[in-house]
């Protein structure tokens, strides 16, 4: 008798107790913070310009060869205002073959890629998950954004050891 009595308590106290669900897709549910979604790239707000130089080697890294990158002249170094004498001019990402092993960025010298937190990527065509410059530096900004990522100069200047972003950068 006193069992049954328990068990309808327990059984009250689970019907009363806040979902755990959500309503998805009008609800999203927040990723970890150390969460590996597809590669983005990074925007140097001291400069004013993406941190990637083009240089190439995730692309020559990438398993699934998935990266197509290309640089340019730096005009911002020629005007004195950049470190990089050489800057991106086209990159382009096919999350829809990413495999999200994070090699790009950790081959990455230049803080210019992470493993931001986009995931939900359902798409109707076969290309439509191909991403290009503007794209990955808009996907890297919202995870900037979200997760207060700093490069890794900017975190040494200020002392501060691993966090999250520390596996998100190179
Ligand atoms: S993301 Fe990094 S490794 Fe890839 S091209 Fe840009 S600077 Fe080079
Ligand atoms: S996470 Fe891996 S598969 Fe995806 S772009 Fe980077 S190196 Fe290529």
């Amino acid at each position: 008798m006193l069992g049954g009595l328990l068990g309808l308590l327990t059984t009250f106290k689970e019907l009363l107790r806040k979902p755990v669900t959500v309503q998805y897709p009008k609800e999203h549910l927040p990723v970890a913070p150390r969460y590996m979604g597809f590669p983005a790239l990074t925007w140097d707000h001291e400069v004013g310009e993406p941190f990637c130089t083009g240089c190439a080697l995730c692309m020559r890294n990438c398993p699934t060869q998935c990266i197509k990158v290309t640089m340019k002249e730096n005009p911002l170094h020629q005007e004195g205002k950049s470190p990089r004498r050489r800057t991106v001019d086209t990159y382009e990402l096919n999350w829809a073959r990413c495999i999200l092993c994070g090699i790009c960025v950790q081959v990455c010298n230049f803080d210019s890629i992470v493993m931001s937190h986009e995931h939900e990527r359902s798409v109707y065509s076969r290309d439509g998950n191909r991403m290009e410059l503007t794209q990955l530096l808009e996907a890297g900004r919202r995870y900037q954004e979200a997760t207060g990522w700093q490069p890794t100069r900017t975190r040494q200047r200020a002392g501060r050891g691993t966090g999250t972003e520390e596996t998100s950068s190179a």
